[in-house]
């Protein structure tokens, strides 16, 4: 037997959901995975200069990939006047009021991560910041990034008032005169945000550096960036060239809504620039649609008014879905991926139809198109992701009753639409390739809190209540399965994902065998140890 450059042995090996070793190890040399099998047969890999990690009864799985995630925002967040982790409004006082005497010099008071169900109908007030800083502007985007709370100061500096229209793809918050009350939805927020100084190339450095220091620490050794600005790219080259980018990132780069075809060349430029190091750029982000809480997700039916009677709103369609085809079918054909953000079941079916029309004209291709979020997946829809090779790139993390789907979202889409909320299991036994993110930092990056909720389906926080929609719970190596093998595969990250002879030794080592229940919730599990290519990237 050859010697191996590290062994891990000693609990149990989830190689993948269709292999797991208990009292097993695995062997590694040159980066890569030479051996998996009882711990005894690893054992015999150790020779003099061979590092031993014994999992101590834990676990060792394939290093967790997040198919949509934004972590150079948070990296970037930590930076700014940062409200994620905190819940309430008096706690989010408090923290802009810290934040503002601790930085007196800076002209804007920027940053965000507030919750909207901290609210009363989910729109804080410019009077509400007004009364913590008067005298500067305040921008603070919300968790989801699809809305920003500002002060009277900023509205000002926008010279925006009851006279100001709603630009076409988005709504400012106004009381009943009509003048603007502090809450700016989707694009509106760009008329102040605009206005915000540009972060410096230094700052987004250190974001990168933050963002991937927070995820490696969480178990994770790739993701798909779900929106590379040239900012954020031209921070991950430099980040990648100088050696310091350990994660595997695929990037996509966004479509502007507000621009026509001519950028198609635009972004073959960007991704024929080439792959530096970990980092390769060769997905599209397009935005079909906003979020249910401000009724700006695309929905077949009309969402219902406070009342239950149907309005006339069916939300915001960024692209008419014979746009739609016209673009994913270009890109395609310029061999990109496409990754679509879709909640609204009509968003998801105009997405599943633009990648039919693409595969219409010229083929299929192992292009794995991947639609990000799906919140209301019509049941007509679900088998279809399976039919067209779509990969299904879920948030589990969303699927508990907190007061955004209980307050802001039921009642205004009813009951049988509530039954279509996040259809996990629905799509597995339909055929669908799942993946896993988080879309951080919209809700946490903690892949074994959201596992444990794509299985129980319940607060992670309290543990308690009925699961919300019990039917669409998941197994836990179905849920193990979409944050590793199912997210490479999104990835194009062939060669990674599993623990098997041949696949980079990209591990996570956690202090527990998640997979036997006596060992209690999953989210209770901490990662010891995480490695990219047989090198350690975090260790507890
Ligand atoms: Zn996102």
């Amino acid at each position: 037997v050859d010697r191996a450059d590290l062994i891990v042995l000693g609990g149990t090996v989830f190689a993948h959901a269709g292999a797991v070793v208990r009292d097993g190890g695995v062997a590694v040399t040159a980066g890569r995975v030479v051996a998996v099998g009882t711990a005894g047969e690893i054992a015999g890999f150790a020779g003099s200069g061979t590092e031993v990690v014994d999992l101590d009864g834990g676990m060792v799985l394939p290093g967790f990939q997040d198919v949509h995630i934004h972590p150079v925002s948070g990296g970037m967040h930590a930076q700014r006047c940062g409200l994620h982790d905190l819940e309430g409004r008096v706690a989010y006082r408090d923290a802009i009021a810290a934040y503002a005497a601790a930085h007196p010099s800076r002209a804007w008071i920027s940053g965000g991560g507030w919750s909207m169900d901290a609210f009363p109908g989910g729109t804080p007030t410019a009077a509400e910041l007004d009364a913590i800083v008067a005298d500067r502007p305040v921008y603070l985007v919300n968790r989801d990034g699809h809305g920003a709370w500002v002060n009277s100061r900023a509205l000002h500096l926008a010279g925006i008032d009851r006279t100001t229209p709603d630009p076409a793809r988005g709504r400012i918050e106004r009381d009943a005169a009509g003048d603007p009350t502090g809450t700016l939805h989707e694009e509106a927020a760009d008329l102040v945000g605009r206005l915000v100084p540009e972060p410096t190339a230094a700052e987004w450095e250190e974001a990168v550096r933050i963002g991937q220091a927070h995820l490696h620490r969480l178990g994770i050794t790739a993701w798909q960036d779900a929106m590379v600005t040239p900012e954020i790219e031209a921070a991950y080259r430099a980040v990648a060239a100088s050696d310091r980018l350990t994660a595997r990132v695929e990037g996509n780069l966004l479509w502007e809504a507000g621009r026509g075809m001519e950028q198609l060349e635009d972004l073959v430029a960007r991704r024929d620039r080439g792959p530096v190091g970990r980092l390769r750029l060769r997905g599209v982000k397009i935005f079909q649609d906003g979020v249910m809480e401000n009724f700006a997700a695309a929905v077949r039916e009309p969402y219902l008014d406070a009342s239950g009677t149907p309005t006339t709103n069916r939300g915001i369609a960024m692209h008419e879905p014979d746009e739609l085809a016209a673009m994913v079918t270009a890109l395609d054909a310029a061999g990109f991926q496409v990754h679509i953000h879709a909640i609204g079941d009509r968003a998801v079916g105009d997405a599943l139809d633009a990648y039919a029309a693409a595969a219409a004209a010229h083929g299929r291709r192992d292009a794995r198109h991947c639609i990000a979020h799906l919140q209301l997946v019509h049941p007509d829809d679900v088998p279809r992701f399976g039919a067209l090779g779509v990969v299904a790139a879920a948030q589990p993390y969303w699927a508990f009753a907190d007061a955004y789907l209980t307050d802001l979202t039921i009642p205004f889409i009813g009951p049988e639409r509530t039954r279509w909320t996040y259809p996990l299991a629905s799509l597995l036994r339909a055929g669908a390739r799942l993946a896993f993110g988080s879309d951080w930092t919209v809700s946490t990056a903690d892949p074994l809190l959201e596992i444990e909720v794509a299985v129980t389906r319940v607060d992670p926080a309290s543990r308690t209540g009925p699961p919300f929609l019990a039917a669409e719970r998941i197994g836990i190596r179905d849920a193990l399965d979409a944050f590793t093998a199912g997210s490479a595969f999104a990835n194009h990250l062939d060669g990674t994902g599993r623990i098997v002879p041949g696949a980079s030794a990209d591990l996570v080592v956690l202090d527990r065998d998640v997979l036997d229940p006596a060992n209690g919730p999953v989210g209770d599990a901490a990662v010891r140890m995480t490695l990219v290519e047989g090198d350690p990237v975090y260790v507890a």
